[in-house]
């Protein structure tokens, strides 16, 4: 089973994907070795190079800068992703590719379609089970950002960070089967509530 979490930054994604994994290693006896948390972009060794490249090296063109964010997660996918799930594992991913629609595709004024197709191919069309979007609203992810150790990306303005809001939704809402908007302001004690709700479905335990 995957299991995507999908937001801006400082949304609480890192925070609940670990709340989620240590309550089913000590609540649901999920052995340890079957849970992977990972994340894009940065899964595997090529990832954290390609992931040092998009967050601290030059600026990168749009296409360009949407087929590293491909590359990425084609490998990270094919070689780490998939063959844990063909063991029978459960996958946490801190982000996947509603990130890319959202960022690369609404953001960066690609086209978001295109940047799915492309998304799906450098998957080869693997999809999330369950994708937990953490709704936060644009102010409050500014004051939520630690000011210390600024992204590069995370400079951008508040417009690119509320089309991204805003394109995350509307994904959400065209596939409410795969989707589960959170609302991100709420403690995290009660989005981990919700969170354990709308993954237990699909985790059949
Ligand atoms: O997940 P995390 O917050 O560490 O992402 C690091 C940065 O990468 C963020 O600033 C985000 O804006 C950017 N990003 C992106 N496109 C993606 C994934 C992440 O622009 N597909
Ligand atoms: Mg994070």
């Amino acid at each position: 089973v995957f299991i995507s979490f999908e937001g801006g930054e400082a949304a609480g994604k890192t925070t609940q994907m670990q709340m989620l994994r240590d309550h089913l290693v000590t609540e649901r006896f999920v052995a340890e070795d079957l849970i992977l948390t990972t994340r894009e972009p940065g899964g595997t060794e090529l990832g954290a190079s390609i992931r040092e490249l998009l967050l601290h090296g030059e600026h990168v063109d749009p296409r360009a800068e949407a087929l590293l964010y491909a590359a990425d997660r084609a490998h990270h996918i094919a070689t780490l992703v998939r063959p844990h799930l063909a063991r029978g594992g459960l996958v946490l991913g801190d982000r996947y590719l509603d990130s890319s629609i959202a960022y690369q595709g609404a953001g960066r004024s690609l086209e978001p379609d295109e940047i799915g197709s492309l998304s799906l191919w450098a998957a080869d069309g693997l999809l999330p089970h369950r994708t937990i979007l953490l709704d936060v609203p644009t102010d409050a992810l500014d004051e939520r950002r630690v000011s210390a150790d600024h992204d590069r990306l995370e400079k951008a303005g508040q417009d690119f960070h509320a089309t991204v809001r805003q394109e995350f939704l509307d994904l959400a809402a065209a596939d409410p089967e795969r989707f589960a908007v959170i609302d991100g302001t709420l403690p995290r004690e009660q989005v981990h509530a919700q969170v354990l709700e709308a993954v237990n479905g699909v985790l059949g335990i």
